[in-house]
């Protein structure tokens, strides 16, 4: 069995660079209820890091739709006060079709 690959340390999101750290002290500002937590003023995403590999994924995921919210006019709408649903529903399903679907990330990610 492969040890899973670690989290990037950096994600690009639009035009921002964002820091990944994965919360193995409680350091970072993951909340005891949190599996994550995303910081746009600080362009920061933190990651409980005692999940397991598949959950990290996810939470990086979800984490990664939220900083890609705020750079949406979706910031600006009602809809705004219901990103965590939008977010906690996409991100499981989407980071599932990435995993069971590399030729489309392969066609999706070509230049
Ligand atoms: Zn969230």
């Amino acid at each position: 069995m492969t040890t899973p690959p670690a989290a990037p340390d950096n994600l690009q999101v639009g035009a921002h660079t964002y820091r990944v750290l994965v919360d193995h002290d409680g350091l970072v500002g993951v909340h005891a209820d949190n599996r994550g937590s995303t910081h746009n003023e600080t362009l920061t995403i933190a990651l409980d890091g005692s999940l397991a590999a598949t959950l990290q994924r996810e939470t990086l995921l979800h984490e990664t739709i939220h900083a890609a919210w705020d750079q949406t006019a979706l910031t600006a709408l009602e809809v705004q006060e219901q990103q965590e649903v939008v977010v906690t529903a996409f991100a499981p399903v989407l980071v599932a079709i990435l995993r069971d679907n590399p030729k489309l990330v392969a066609y999706l990610t070509s230049p």
